[in-house]
């Protein structure tokens, strides 16, 4: 067993945090005040590969694998989650099912741009009367002269405020069955489609939308690989995002914890540094190792992707895992700074809020436990 990272992989990782601390870091107090996402970076990201960072060369990407893909997300939400769920929406859920199902005119029109970062994804599922029950949703898509009528609600639905494209599942047949879902990349702004950006607190540089969708017409071409039935895409989309986004926790959790071993080191209180109680040393030492737990399954989860065995109940085993302790470590992380814990000056207050998202994107932590649960009944 090989546990080290190549050194193409470490070489990623330096541009990461380079590019991070150049073009993110410096604004991320500014953005998240403002609640607004800066969509000048998506051509910067392109400019140094990391649009395309999991797709192959061959498809106009960096020809990277997992591990790659979730060294990336690390490094880059360690500075700023906001910025990396953007991301993460316009590059893996919102195109990935293009590059795994599209034709090639498909992936011409909708996923060569966004590899450019010139055409910008959101990837619209969730719906208002519950996300958590994916094979009920009701958006409707009705088949027409040319094309499809779709007519539904898409909520909670991440870049929408300013995606050009949103890849939306809608049903096709009125059957519970999988082949009854299909997906439609709708080109916005479309006359049928209303988006309202949602006030939130966490990520709140990632815009986040309610997408109505009243009798929109898509051409024949918007439907995804052409023919009815995607939802195994979906669940592919999922399976493989769950680890993309542990990679993000582990990010924010690792960010918490240097902020937190860093105060500890140099505030004093009654004369010495309060790392030197055993309380506050305690509590630090969990986190390190909630951190050190985060990162072996984040990059053992990242090389069963690339191996071709990571399957459904693995992927939620992780994100259970990484999304409920980044928010463990980052609760702990603001007790040990105390009341500045709760400042602005310091970024673990962000940190905690950015980290509770993720016990419900992807799936919540109920969802995950009735994935795995469902693999021990036989
Ligand atoms: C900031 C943010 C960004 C998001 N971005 C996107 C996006 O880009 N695209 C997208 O499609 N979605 C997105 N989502 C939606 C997200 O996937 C859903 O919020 C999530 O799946 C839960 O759905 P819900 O909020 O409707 O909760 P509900 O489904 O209403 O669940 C409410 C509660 O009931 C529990 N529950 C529900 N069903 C069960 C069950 N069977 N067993 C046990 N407990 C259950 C849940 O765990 C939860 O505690 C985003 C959400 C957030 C907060």
């Amino acid at each position: 067993m090989d546990f080290s990272f190549s050194a193409a992989q470490e070489q990623v990782r330096e541009t990461v945090i380079r590019f991070a601390q150049k073009e993110i870091a410096p604004r991320v107090r500014e953005i998240e005040e403002a609640e607004k996402f800066p969509v000048d970076l998506f051509p910067k990201f392109a400019e140094v590969g990391l649009m395309g960072i999991r797709y192959p060369e061959t498809d106009g990407g960096a020809g990277m694998d997992k591990v790659t893909d979730c060294i990336v997300r690390e490094e880059m939400s360690r500075v700023c989650q906001s910025i990396s769920a953007a991301w993460s929406a316009a590059t893996h859920i919102g195109i990935w099912p293009i590059w795994r199902g599209g034709t090639a005119d498909q992936k011409a029109r909708w996923f060569a741009p966004a590899l450019e970062g010139k055409m910008i994804a959101a990837f619209a599922l969730s719906e208002p009367d519950g996300g958590s029950d994916t094979r009920a949703l009701k958006t409707k898509a009705v088949k027409v002269d040319g094309g499809w009528r779709l007519s539904g609600s898409k909520l909670y639905i991440t870049n929408a405020p300013f995606a050009n494209m949103l890849l939306v599942a809608a049903r096709t047949k009125p059957e519970m069955t999988s082949d009854a879902i299909s997906l439609f990349m709708v080109d916005v702004p479309n006359p049928g489609v209303e988006i309202t950006k949602l006030d939130k607190e966490g990520i709140k540089a990632s815009e986040t939308g309610l997408v109505h969708i009243a009798d929109a017409f898509v051409p024949d071409m918007a439907l995804l690989g052409g023919r009815e039935g995607s939802y195994h895409l979906v669940m592919e989309a999922l399976a493989e995002n769950r680890i993309g986004v542990s990679a993000n926790c582990l990010g924010m959790a690792r960010n918490a914890y240097e902020v937190a071993l860093d105060y500890a080191r140099t505030r004093l209180v009654r004369g010495k540094p309060i790392i030197e109680y055993q309380a506050v040393a305690h509590r630090l030492a969990d986190m390190a190792t909630d951190v050190e737990t985060m990162r072996w399954m984040v990059y053992h989860g990242a090389w069963r992707v690339d191996q071709g065995t990571c399957d459904m109940a693995l992927a939620s085993k992780i994100k259970l895992h990484c999304s409920e302790t980044a928010v463990r470590v980052s609760e702990n992380a603001i007790r040990v700074l105390g009341g500045a814990g709760l400042m602005r000056e310091y970024p673990v207050g962000r940190i905690h809020r950015d980290a509770l998202v993720y016990l419900m994107g992807e799936g919540t932590s109920e969802i995950q436990r009735n994935i795995i649960a469902r693999t021990m009944k036989s």
